[in-house]
């Protein structure tokens, strides 16, 4: 492109387009980044800059880039069957073959697929369903839903609803009712002299003590992240997920693990739920789902909740246009196809994965960070004024945007969430890409630490 047409891009992006998660006044000064190719780990922008994409776009390009085989089957279902719908008693075969196929890979009874075009319209399908799951077994005041602050859940109303951001609950009336929130588990920040693994129990705890609080013929079920991603990657000590499970269990609580960001393969397992051994009762899944190629999303619910809203649920009153899409279908078949026979995961888990671990880990030595943390292939640096010290900065974000930034200029896309540097790369990044990323994120958090003074 050039710089006319960027130019002119710009502008018109300025005047007619509004960029979600954005202080939009302050994009239309600047000019908007336009991105025209990618390819395996890497991303063009429209001056040609290559960039090494250390976020796998938004926590979900886990094929990696250009794949021309899915460009194929999209291409083939659309000449043959560009859409049909789901509603009328009909479907189409990639509907049908995505379900079945999603029941074998997700563990346990997760056997089945309740289709959407996202995360987020996953989780107020979720919503919907759990409570009437309850009402039809006569307890329509079982119907509370425990989520955690800080917890993000996407962005339609039950989704910011069940998330736990604060800026989005405050733009729009959220949370809606019964709906409520515990402290995440962060052991960083609020771990003080316990131990990650004790912390980890007295975090998972929360959740009693709310349930008790509430009461249990309140509480339909509790939602949350095996891995918290948008807020900072915070991943739980291995205590907690058993606990929580053994919880919800104890008091008849629906436990929905959203494994939007951590399925198929982000934490070298399949499924977070395998990672931290533990099984939910439902499921929303996204993201990697279709390596983001196309949009969709599904529920998976396990035999229980299934049979309760087949059996007694009557005529189930929701669905999406798009559920079921049969281009999004064979898609998603075709990128598990990728995922498995290029044994992705497998090498997430033994191969490349533990080589990033190590790499990201090394990076603790530097002065500005006071946490490295990674798990499969989603970490995280949390920055900190002072190494010996777990505190914040006083003004939170500024050193992790200014980071982010540096990152950019060595050609290393890194996401800043306040100054937690997030890491969230394709699966498929090769041992010469973990170590250009390292040494990128190294020079950034050096240029950081002299802009700071400290080096
Ligand atoms: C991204 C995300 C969502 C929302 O998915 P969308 O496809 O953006 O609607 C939900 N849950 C988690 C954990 C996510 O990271």
């Amino acid at each position: 492109m050039t710089e006319l047409d960027i130019k002119t891009l710009q502008a018109l992006d300025a005047a007619h387009h509004l960029h979600p998660f954005n202080d939009n006044a302050a994009l239309a000064k600047k000019g908007t980044r336009i991105l025209t190719r990618g390819e395996g780990c890497y991303v063009w922008d429209a001056l040609g800059n290559k960039l090494l994409d250390a976020f796998a776009g938004l926590w979900c390009v886990n094929v990696g880039y250009g794949r021309k085989e899915l460009g194929a089957v999209a291409a083939k279902q659309m000449t043959e069957l560009a859409y049909y719908n789901s509603f009328f008693q009909c479907t189409t075969g990639p509907t049908v073959r995505l379900a079945a196929k999603l029941a074998e890979l997700t563990p346990g009874d997760l056997n089945h697929a309740f289709f959407t075009n996202s995360g987020s319209e996953a989780n107020d399908t979720i919503l919907r369903m759990v409570r009437h799951f309850w009402a039809v077994q006569d307890q329509p005041q079982k119907k509370i839903v425990i989520g955690r602050h800080n917890g993000y859940h996407g962005s339609t109303v039950a989704g910011a609803s069940l998330g736990g951001m604060k800026g989005m609950h405050a733009q729009g009336g959220l949370p809606i009712p019964d709906i409520v929130h515990i402290d995440p588990p962060f052991w960083f920040a609020d771990g003080g002299d316990l131990s990650p693994e004790e912390y980890g129990l007295v975090a998972a705890r929360r959740l009693e003590a709310k349930i008790l609080e509430l009461g249990p013929d309140k509480v339909a079920a509790f939602i949350g992240e095996p891995i918290m991603g948008a807020i900072g990657v915070y991943i739980p000590p291995h205590s907690y997920w058993p606990e929580i499970e053994r919880i919800c269990r104890k008091y008849d609580v629906l436990l929905i693990a959203d494994e939007v960001i951590c399925g198929f393969g982000r934490t070298g397992e399949w499924f977070a739920g395998q990672y931290f051994g533990f099984q939910a009762d439902i499921m929303p899944i996204a993201k990697g789902l279709s390596s983001g190629y196309i949009p969709i999303g599904a529920v998976m619910f396990n035999d229980r909740v299934a049979k309760v809203l087949a059996e007694q649920g009557g005529e189930l009153a929701h669905g999406y246009t798009y559920s079921g899409h049969p281009v999004c279908a064979a898609v998603a078949l075709e990128n598990i196809r990728i995922l498995e026979d290029e044994k992705i995961v497998e090498r997430c888990k033994t191969d490349t994965g533990p080589y990033l671990a190590k790499r990201w880990q090394e990076l603790a030595d530097h002065p500005l960070v006071g946490e490295s943390r990674i798990a499969g292939m989603v970490g995280a640096l949390e920055l900190v004024p002072k190494k010996s010290e777990r505190k914040f900065f006083d003004e939170r974000g500024k050193v992790g945007v200014m980071c982010r930034d540096f990152a950019l200029k060595r050609g290393l896309i890194l996401r800043a969430t306040y100054d937690s540097m997030l890491l969230s790369p394709p699966l498929i990044i090769s041992f010469d890409q973990i170590d250009e990323l390292a040494d990128k994120t190294r020079g950034a958090l050096d240029d950081t630490a002299k802009e700071l003074g400290m080096l």
